[in-house]
């Protein structure tokens, strides 16, 4: 590389207010400084670019980690007929509605998401192609089709997977084509009208199984857990994430204080589903259950458990891709301080996606992937909605 192509790969970014993913950065003006895509240093001093970087001066503006959604799905279209859709669509029309999602996200200031669940491992394909083309999405990593018994919850993706051995060959079949995470549907789900999300599908054996598996290939294992008895089993099992957590019921939810305390002292951490549109319908009975929900997330935050935002975008028209920046919204509104709530899209939703001094950190060393918004976030959290300059990887994609 040439003195001259070095210097191309390097910029100086200025900001008013810099969250570096834990903290806001105490100095009134923070210039961030980025070399062949990653952050080298923050200067704090008011001091000059060293000659040749160019600068860009935000101006009022805070710059923060760019946002990481643990929980997504670019194969759901947010539809009225999202399982429809997903079964019936060509593999191509699949693969463009995926597209369009990624960038959607990508627009809003998501720069990683954890893609738990598709079809025929066709997020695969757009995670390379984001990482060829940093502007055409976030950053993806891939679970591929989730394990499911025979006709679990969510078994129409293809991820069918029974007993010890079918466990483990899936596990080895998805290490084998290249997930970067396995996500398992520990108990039935909404979306899969013949499972009940309360109850089981996998003994504690067959979890522990599939933890197993995963940890010996290198890969982190997401479990999606309503019912207690389901969550309380992928805590006992190892898993890496427990998606969901709502304690759901039959006709409603019922946190269990002694598991919720459990979750908090094994220091897991919990992706959270919260994030709906502003206005769009809720159907029953989630428009009943969401106040419940948050008032629960807020006893969570409270109880010590570590959290990140996990939306499920594209499971409901209410669940666009694009809808974190509503979902922290939701989290501070129901009491959850901002500070924390950022800190859980970015620093600890970096450790969620098992890449903690990678990303989610405004700080050396760390992709330089980040997101400015007008104003000041830690005390307007609608500063979020406000994007005024995106960079991925060190290139500015708004
Ligand atoms: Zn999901």
């Amino acid at each position: 590389m040439t003195t001259a192509e070095r210097a191309d790969t390097r910029r100086a970014v200025r900001a008013r207010r810099v969250f570096d993913g834990l903290d806001l950065c105490r100095a009134q003006d923070a210039m961030v400084l980025i070399e062949s895509g990653f952050i080298t240093d923050i200067d704090t001093t008011g001091a000059e670019p060293p000659a040749g970087v160019p600068l860009e001066d935000l101006g009022d503006v805070t710059v923060l980690p760019g946002l990481i959604d643990t929980h997504t799905h670019l194969a759901f279209d947010a539809s009225d007929e999202v399982v429809a859709h997903v079964q019936q669509a060509t593999p191509e029309e699949l693969s463009a509605q995926m597209r369009r999602a990624a960038a959607s996200m990508l627009r809003c200031g998501i720069t990683t998401i954890r893609d738990l669940g598709d079809r025929d491992y066709l997020s695969f394909t757009i995670r390379e192609e984001t990482a060829v083309r940093p502007e055409t999405g976030p950053t993806i990593l891939a679970a591929g089709p989730p394990l499911t018994p025979t006709g679990g919850h969510c078994w129409f993706l293809g991820g069918q997977a029974d007993g010890l051995d079918g466990i483990s060959r899936a596990v080895a079949e998805h290490a084998a084509r290249g997930a970067d995470v396995i996500k398992m549907m520990v108990t039935g789900g909404r979306m899969t009208p013949t499972t009940l999300p309360h109850e089981s599908q996998y003994t504690l054996n067959e979890l522990r199984a599939a933890v197993d598996r995963a940890h010996e290939r290198g890969l982190t294992i997401a479990g999606h857990a309503h019912g207690r008895q389901g969550i309380a089993d992928a805590l006992a099992a190892g898993f890496d994430t427990l998606e969901h957590v709502s304690f759901m019921t039959a006709d409603g939810i019922a946190p269990d204080q002694a598991v919720i305390d459990a979750i908090a002292a094994s220091g897991i951490i919990s992706s959270v589903t919260v994030g709906v549109l502003p206005g769009a319908a809720v159907p029953p009975p989630l428009d009943r259950l969401l106040p419940l929900m948050l008032a629960h997330l807020k006893n969570m935050y409270d109880s010590g458990v570590r959290i990140t935002i996990g939306p499920d975008g594209g499971v409901a028209p209410a669940k666009p891709h694009d809808v974190l920046p509503h979902a922290l919204s939701a989290l501070v509104e129901a009491g959850i301080p901002a500070r924390a709530a950022l800190a859980a899209v970015t620093s600890t939703a970096a450790e969620a996606c098992g890449l903690k001094g990678r990303i989610g950190r405004v700080a050396p060393g760390h992709s330089a992937d980040l997101l400015a918004v007008s104003g000041d976030p830690l005390t307007d959290i609608a500063a979020i909605h406000r994007p005024s300059a995106i960079y991925r990887r060190g290139r500015r994609v708004l």
